[in-house]
């Protein structure tokens, strides 16, 4: 975004303006965009966490048996 009080570029991350140190104003815009970390709305990691759920639930249907078995 560009300072307000000097008009020079500034990363979006940053809180004061690298050349007059002026406060800049918070970034509104859209949510980043998220493809890399969002997919069909939920975050990534919850996506990890329900694919090593399902392969647990496969795991305990398959190796429950003849882990009982023994
Ligand atoms: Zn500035």
């Amino acid at each position: 975004m560009d300072c307000p009080n000097c008009k020079t570029w500034n990363p979006d991350d940053k809180n004061v303006c690298w050349r007059c140190q002026a406060l800049l104003p918070k970034p509104i815009e859209k949510k980043k965009k998220g493809a890399a970390t969002f997919f069909l709305g939920l975050p990534i990691w919850s996506w990890v966490v329900f694919v090593i759920m399902l392969i647990l639930l496969f795991a305990a249907q398959c190796l429950g048996p003849t882990l009982l078995n023994r």
